[in-house]
């Protein structure tokens, strides 16, 4: 059987969407926030029946192959052999692979799986690397978990080794294991000398480039690869392919500071932790985590840097509508933690921490809300935190809280934010959002003549229109038109009994999708043949007009190249659509 039915068969669409989302069930299907944009209300419809899952607001879904490979960021061939293995269905050994830039992704990986190997070795024969890591009581069970290395004090050896396993200059340099100081001279140094390694995953689990700490004198404590095309820091975040499946469960993520603080959750026994590593937090990183969790839990450093930090990261998941609550910890950071109290910090942990925004009322206490001043200064601490909240209700509850705490009505309070919401643009409303999802937003994912179509697959008995459609040209369209003309006489049509190439299923299961979710399935017959009319009078209208513009474009060509032949013939064929047209009833 071929595979991709096969998978689809075993792998019910509901199921999939499932484990990224949490699904209502709606109807005959489910609906589920849309893990694609920024979806505040589910937009997101699951069709069990038609093994499809979509969002119209965003127009992103599909089968389960579409989704998969949207919300994991592959290409098909990997979600084939993904799925595959999750549904144990066997492939053929060769999988046609497009070679393209995939190649050049897949050299860069190697190079980094053969950096890592590499810099393990170095570690287990370099004494001060070890006893760094066991004075920092990390134990070998650990390091075998996080295949931490070590990059050796030399200006090259890492180079010349990678030379020696038969990558490029320019491979190596892609990799990000390579600095080119001058271009003249064009030799090549080690990117990472005399430090502790740690290789950093994506999702998958696949490694994407390394964080270094140094264990020597250099100014900078941490380097990490420079992004290229494998490693882009706003988007990866150090541990998540340990913690995906704690997370998942918990529906809960730890975000912590750095790798060592990744690692002290996991030597007490806690997983579902994350860090971004070599930037600050993202709101790209907020939406991945957001697939996983409701709840993100700060445990950040203890000091003002941390605080910020902590701030930032409750505007940017409250833009996503998640829970954030936060950890105070008894000493500076989860790695000191871990070594001074380890049971300390497990018990932290696992109770998740109280909401960050009632840490912060709490922290209004230390000022003297007898002053002016000090209601100031606690103002300026809770109204960023207010406006990143979207939820209204939410916001007005709090808001209330907070006026309380401060000793202040709330109408005063209201009227300061207000203010305060006219006078600055706090960077709540992510600064890097895709503005992809705003261009989709206004178009429709159908044309006009898709639409008719639709209709046709929601009211069969409405066929008699079918004969005034003029025939459309492009791919889909005209194949689900021939396929419409010689479906079976039946009261409803699916698009399983529709005669369609395989590779148009989907797009006609969305086409029907789109129309019932756009409550087109509510008609009448009458209503619906009022409408099929209506619509196969603009959908000829827009063919015609299509045409018309391809053959002027064609006859401009053909007089300026002095083709008579060609000229007469085009023009023929401008007679025809204008006959057309009239036949059709449009002028
Ligand atoms: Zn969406």
């Amino acid at each position: 059987m071929d595979p991709v039915f096969e998978i689809k068969a075993r792998l019910p669409i509901e199921e999939l969407v499932a484990s990224y989302c949490q699904l209502k069930k709606k109807g005959r299907g489910f609906v589920a926030l849309c893990p694609f944009h920024n979806d505040t209300r589910p937009s997101m419809t699951v069709s069990p029946d038609k093994g499809i899952a979509y969002c119209f607001a965003c127009n992103s879904g599909g089968d389960i192959f579409s989704f998969y490979q949207k919300i994991e960021n592959v290409d098909f061939r990997q979600a084939l052999i993904d799925l595959a293995e999750r549904t144990g269905v066997k492939l053929e050994t060769t999988i046609p692979v497009e070679r393209t830039d995939k190649d050049e992704k897949e050299r860069a990986r190697a190079c980094l799986v053969a950096a890592a190997a590499f810099y393990q070795k170095q570690f287990t024969a370099c004494t001060k690397a070890t006893e760094y890591l066991a004075q920092r009581g990390i134990e070998q069970a650990i390091i075998d978990t996080f295949q931490i290395g070590y990059a050796p004090d030399s200006f090259s050896d890492t180079y010349q080794h990678l030379l020696k396993e038969g990558f490029s200059r320019n491979e190596i340099l892609l990799a990000g294991l390579g600095v080119q100081k001058d271009l003249a001279e064009g030799k090549i140094y080690d990117r990472f000398r005399n430090r502790i390694m740690f290789p950093i995953l994506d999702q998958r689990g696949d490694i994407v480039g390394f964080g270094g700490r140094t264990i020597g004198e250099d100014d900078a404590k941490y380097i990490n690869s420079s992004e290229g095309p494998l490693y882009n820091k706003s988007t990866v975040l150090y541990g998540l392919s340990y913690a995906r499946d704690a997370i998942r469960e918990s529906k809960k993520v730890i975000l912590v500071e750095g790798y060592f603080d990744v690692i002290a959750c996991h030597r007490v026994g806690v997983q579902n932790v994350v860090a971004a590593s070599g930037t600050a937090l993202t709101q790209q990183h907020v939406k991945i985590l957001k697939r996983y969790a409701d709840t993100v839990i700060l445990s950040l450093d203890q000091d003002r840097a941390g605080q910020d930090a902590s701030q930032r990261a409750f505007c940017l998941c409250k833009a996503e509508g998640m829970n954030v609550t936060t950890i105070t910890l008894p000493h500076k950071d989860p790695d000191e933690t871990a070594c001074a109290e380890p049971v300390v910090l497990q018990k932290l942990l696992q109770d998740g921490g109280v909401s960050y925004f009632d840490s912060v009322l709490q922290e209004l206490q230390a000022l003297d809300l007898s002053s002016a001043q000090g209601k100031h200064e606690g103002m300026q601490r809770v109204l960023p935190l207010l406006q990143a909240m979207t939820s209204s209700v939410e916001r007005e509850h709090e808001m209330q809280r907070a006026a309380m705490a401060l000793g202040t009505t709330p109408v005063a309070f209201q009227e300061d934010l207000e203010r305060f919401e006219n006078a600055v643009q706090v960077p709540s409303s992510p600064p890097v959002q895709d503005s992809s999802v705003h261009e989709e937003q206004k178009s429709s994912p159908f044309s006009c003549v898709e639409i008719t179509l639709g209709l046709f697959l929601l009211y069969p008995a409405q066929r008699a229109y079918l004969k005034e459609m003029i025939e459309p040209e492009e791919e889909f369209a005209s194949a689900l038109f021939t396929a419409l003309q010689n479906a079976p006489e039946t009261e409803q049509i699916t698009v399983d009994i529709l005669d369609l190439p395989e590779e148009l299923r989907e797009r006609a299961a969305i086409l029907q999708m789109f129309c019932e979710h756009h409550g087109f399935t509510d008609w009448s017959e009458s209503v619906a043949q009022r409408e099929i009319r209506h619509n196969v009078q603009q959908a000829n209208r827009e063919l015609v007009r299509k045409k018309q513009r391809a053959i002027s474009r064609q006859l401009l060509q053909a007089g300026k190249e002095g083709k008579t032949a060609e000229t007469e013939q085009l023009m023929m064929q401008y007679q025809q659509v204008l006959k057309l047209a009239k036949m059709t009833s449009i002028s």
